[in-house]
């Protein structure tokens, strides 16, 4: 059965029209090169029987993956994980590998000298205590982990407002699994190029798009350690043999093309 997918957005922040709601945009667009399709978004604001309300309704529309953006961070007013316990009549319990998580984000920012202390407050730990049964999901680029549960047959993933997380943890934590989910054929690659500057990628990456249609270039986050451009080539359609062979195409012309722009060959 094709996955119905549900987003919901959490914040005053975007209903005071604060912020604008790039990061619904984003997943959908994330999704859509894998060929999974957004059936309905929702977004509510932080107030715990709301978001538990919304999630019942997307699961009772039928959505069998919902993700949520926001509302996972420190303070108050971050109450989506009570919003998730609420819905399922979930307790919320201290999650160890999801601490463990927390205590190296915090330790690690403190001796960049992003932050005061590494201590941890009672604020910093609320980032780990999650649904009973929920799963962390690393985040390598700030304090709150993702959160995965699979209850009543669907699967929730909560992600942070942040945008620059929110990517980090979709590209590194979650791509994997949403692969398991595609139908239909679908081949992917991943390139590394050796290129400093991202806009010297675009108009290589618009030659190439002009010269193998249908197949998608996404330039991805970087994780730590390491230089020079990642690009995900990925494309979809009936025939495996042909997905394939358009993929492998792509990359062997980006690989041309970009040793052609770098000096010295
Ligand atoms: P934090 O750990 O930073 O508190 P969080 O998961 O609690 O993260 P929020 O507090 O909801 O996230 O949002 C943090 C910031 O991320 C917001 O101030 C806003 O700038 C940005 N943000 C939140 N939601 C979105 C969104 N849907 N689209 C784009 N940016 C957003
Ligand atoms: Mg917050």
């Amino acid at each position: 059965m094709t996955t119905q997918i549900g987003i919901l957005v959490v914040g005053n922040e975007i209903l005071d029209g604060i912020v604008l709601d790039t990061n619904s945009h984003w997943i959908i667009n994330q999704l859509k090169a894998l060929n999974l399709h957004v059936k309905e978004k929702v977004t509510v604001r932080d107030e715990v029987p709301e978001i538990a309300k919304a999630l019942r309704r997307l699961i009772a529309d039928g959505c069998t993956l919902v993700f949520t953006t926001g509302g996972l961070g420190p303070t108050h007013d971050d109450k989506t994980l009570s919003g998730v316990a609420e819905a399922f009549g979930l307790p919320l319990e201290l999650n160890e590998e999801a601490l463990s998580i927390v205590t190296r984000q915090y330790r690690d920012l403190h001796e960049r000298g992003v932050i005061e202390t590494a201590e941890m407050t009672e604020a910093r730990r609320k980032m780990a205590v999650l649904p009973k049964g929920a799963k962390p999901l690393d985040n390598r680029v700030g304090g709150a982990p993702g959160v995965l549960l699979d209850v009543e047959g669907a699967q929730i993933v909560c992600l942070p407002g942040v945008p620059g997380e929110l990517m980090w943890i979709f590209d590194n934590q979650l791509l994997a699994l949403l692969k398991q989910r595609v139908e239909g054929a679908f081949a992917e690659k991943i390139i590394y190029l050796p290129l400093r500057d991202e806009s010297t990628l675009a108009p290589i990456i618009d030659e190439v798009m002009k010269d193998v249609p249908d197949v998608y270039i996404k330039s991805m986050v970087k994780p730590y350690g390491e230089s020079g451009i990642r690009l995900w080539i990925s494309a979809r359609g009936n025939s495996q043999a042909k997905v394939e062979e358009r993929v492998s195409r792509v990359a062997n012309l980006l690989i041309q093309l970009c040793e052609e722009q770098l000096p010295n060959g």
